[in-house]
This record gives C-alpha cells, sequence and structure tokens, in this order.
C-alpha cells in the first residue's frame, strides 16, 4: 500500500478543476473611502485605482454613518479592543445588553440574542431547534440561505425542501406529517439572488393549521423596510406571526453580526444550547455599539430607506430605457440577467477595467446554470453621475456582446 503524503497536490487539483469549470472565486483587493462610499480604491497587479462599488449590501451606506462611527470611536476609547471572553465567561458586556434589548424592540419580541454573524445565527439557532425538539421535522424552502441548508443538515433532523414560495407543495408537505412530532417552517423574506418576497402571511397561516414553528430570515429586509426598519415582516403587520425572526447587522445596518428575536424562554434556550452561541468569543463591544446606533438611527429616520428606493426606481427605469433585462421583482436588488456564465465574466471584467465600476459576476453554483447575472444593488450613497456611467457603461456592453434586449415599452 502506498502511502498517501501529496496533500497540496489535491488541493491544486481540486483548484484546477473550479478554474477549468469558470467557478474559481478572484477577489478584489478593496479599501472602501470613508465619508465618500461607494467609491472604494482597488489595488490589483501593484496598481491603485479607484472604482465606485455596485454591488454592495451595505445598502444605506450605515458603515459610513456619522452616528455609527462616532459611536464605535467612543466605544472603543472607553473599553478596548476585544469583549475579553464568551458571553458566558466575561464576554457580556453593557453594549451587548443594550443592543439585544434595542434588537427585540425592533421587531415587537420578548428577547433578542447576538452571534458573532448572521450566518452563525441561523446554523446555531435552526440546529439547535431541530436537533433538540424531539422528532423535529425542518420543511425548508428551496431557495434558502447556506447558513440555513447548514444548520438543518448539522442538526440531522428530518429534512423537507419545499418548492421556493409555493404555498401548495408546504401545505402538501405538512399535511402529510404526523400531528404529534414538532415542525419548523424555515424561509426568508427577501431572497438574496432574485430578490423575490415571500408570501408571509399564507405560510404563517398554513404553519399555524399544522402547528409549525415559523422561523424567517429578514436578512436583506431588515432596516431596508417597515417603518422602523424591522423588515418585511413589519410592513406587513406579521412580526407576531413568526416564532423566530433572524437578522444580520452586517448588510444594511453596516457593521458585523447577527442575531435571533422571539419569545423570552425560545431565546434563553438558545443561549442556554447553541454550541454556537455559548463556545465563541463575543463581539467587540466597539462593533455591538456601531451596530446599536445603526439600529437606533434607522428606526426613527426614513430618509435612507426613501432615497433607497428612489435609487433603485431609477436605475431599473434607466434600464427599461435599454431594453436591458433584469428581474422583475418588489425589492431593491437588480439581477440584470446575462445567461451566460463567460460573458457574465467578461462584463464585470470590462466594467471594472474601463469604467472603474465593479459588479461581481454571480455565476454557478451561486445561481442556477443559464441564469448567470450581475447583481446590482443601488444606495442612496450613489449619485446621478453614477447612475449614469452604470448605465451608459452597460449598454455599450449589452452592444459589445450582442446580448437581447427587451422590446422597449412606449414612453
Ligand atoms: C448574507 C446572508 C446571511 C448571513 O449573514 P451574515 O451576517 O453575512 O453572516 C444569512 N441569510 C441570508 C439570506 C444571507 O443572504
Amino acid at each position: 500500500m502506498t502511502q498517501f503524503n501529496d496533500y497540496d497536490g489535491f488541493f491544486r487539483a481540486e483548484l484546477d478543476a473550479l478554474k477549468e469549470e469558470g467557478n474559481y472565486r478572484w477577489f478584489k483587493d478593496l479599501e472602501r473611502r470613508r465619508g465618500a462610499f461607494p467609491r472604494a480604491i482597488n489595488r490589483q497587479e501593484g496598481e491603485e485605482r479607484e472604482i465606485t462599488v455596485w454591488c454592495s449590501n451595505d445598502y444605506l451606506g450605515m458603515g459610513q454613518h456619522p452616528d455609527v462611527l462616532a459611536a464605535m470611536h467612543a466605544a472603543l476609547d472607553k473599553t478596548g479592543a476585544g469583549a475579553g471572553g464568551t458571553r458566558n465567561i466575561s464576554g457580556t458586556t453593557h453594549a451587548h445588553v443594550e443592543l439585544e434589548a434595542e434588537l427585540a424592540d425592533l421587531h415587537g419580541k420578548e428577547a433578542a440574542l447576538l452571534f458573532t454573524s448572521g450566518y452563525v445565527s441561523n446554523w446555531a439557532a435552526l440546529g439547535t431547534l431541530a436537533s433538540r425538539l424531539p422528532g423535529c421535522v425542518v420543511l425548508s424552502d428551496a431557495g434558502n440561505h447556506a447558513s440555513m441548508i447548514e444548520g438543518i443538515r448539522h442538526s440531522r433532523a428530518q429534512k423537507l425542501i419545499w418548492k421556493h414560495n409555493d404555498l401548495e407543495d408546504l401545505e402538501a408537505k405538512l399535511a402529510a406529517l404526523p400531528a404529534d412530532c414538532p415542525k419548523i417552517v424555515a424561509f426568508e423574506s427577501v431572497y438574496s439572488m432574485d430578490g423575490d418576497i415571500a408570501p408571509i402571511e399564507a405560510i404563517c397561516d398554513i404553519a399555524d393549521r399544522y402547528g409549525a414553528m415559523t422561523y424567517l430570515d429578514e436578512v436583506h429586509a431588515v432596516g431596508l423596510y417597515g417603518p422602523r426598519g424591522g423588515g418585511i415582516a413589519e410592513r406587513e403587520g406579521l412580526m407576531d406571526r413568526l416564532m423566530v425572526i433572524e437578522g444580520t447587522l452586517g448588510k444594511a445596518f453596516g457593521v458585523m453580526g447577527g442575531y435571533i428575536t422571539g419569545s423570552a424562554a425560545l431565546v434563553d434556550f438558545a443561549r442556554s444550547f447553541a454550541s454556537g452561541f455559548i463556545f465563541t468569543t463575543a463581539l467587540p463591544p466597539a462593533v455591538a455599539a456601531g451596530a446599536c446606533a445603526a439600529v437606533r438611527h434607522l428606526k426613527h429616520s426614513q430618509t435612507e430607506r426613501a432615497a433607497h428606493q428612489d435609487r433603485v426606481a431609477e436605475v431599473r427605469a434607466r434600464l427599461d430605457a435599454l431594453g436591458i433585462p433584469y428581474l422583475e421583482n418588489d425589492s431593491h436588488i437588480i439581477p440584470v440577467m446575462v445567461g451566460d456564465p463567460v460573458k457574465c465574466r467578461f462584463i464585470s471584467d470590462q466594467l471594472m477595467a474601463n469604467h472603474g465600476i465593479y459588479i461581481q459576476p454571480i455565476n454557478y453554483p451561486t445561481v442556477p446554470k443559464g441564469t448567470e447575472r450581475l447583481r446590482i444593488t443601488p444606495s442612496p450613497v450613489h449619485s446621478a453621475g453614477d447612475v449614469d456611467r452604470l448605465v451608459e457603461a452597460l449598454g455599450d456592453l449589452w452592444s459589445q456582446c450582442q446580448l437581447a434586449r427587451q422590446p422597449i415599452a412606449a414612453q
């Protein structure tokens, strides 16, 4: 028997296969400019260039907001760098306690629990609930994020995948289960790649009929929708219908961290049993303080949300005028459909090289083959001039790549 010892050889072969398929991930080396976002510096082959970012999840520019930066500076100066421990062993600081209270209030829940990221919050909360509820079955929307999928897998509970946003399929699957087993219906409000929105009320109605728990990921909606930024469930008056509302502090809130909100008992249960909560160092207090400032600001200010929606509508109208096809949806995400992985990467490279515009190409396996796209996320910090430059560049590249256009509606 020959001994296996070529570990790096194995890694390289796997990476070569990814490159062959066009699925290798190339990162940009960016430096965002404080106060000037969406401007950033891109470093490439020893060169530095100013570019405009059009694919950030800092949807409102809160990562640059003066209140957020001031809160982070103040906390850093007052308390130092790290939390110094897990939440259980000396790492629960006043900044964490305040932020959890703010988040529980945001979603109209009794309690909230912070995690180090949205990914960890889904993974740990779903993993814990599904593994600890005896005989639990999880009904997971086919479009769910990797963090939920991995949490459910880790729980080893039975999983049934229902067709994306398909109420009949969800109901049929629930109806076929025994009445006496616990069930969790796990889904998202705004789906990140298509930007479509779940029929939350109808899903809750069905879940109620079968005694299922409802678990909603509002990661792409918190801060952005609802009169206080509580998400789609807040906008639709449905927050009390959901047993868990999960969110991130890293997207519209502009900082970092994840959380769940729910009843006092549910949150205490996750706090007490979730390994991914217990055995890891708490977020730095300055991060919690910054996130808290962002949440507070967006509870009162409509300015950013209104400007965000205006900017999104403007980009859509300008794309319409050129017949550039994008997926229609009721959210802020504009997936411009290229439908070819090579052209998608080519357009992205050309935008960067010739126009200083950064839009990461989204190819398989993040989206199905044939639906390769440029996922554009306009924000209030993009100027009218930024929009002009984006749309003109896309129009030119569309012609250059001989991509089909939509019939242009009569004005
Ligand atoms: C980004 C994302 C997460 C993870 O949130 P992070 O805070 O970035 O870890 C969870 N769910 C969905 C749907 C996401 O898009």
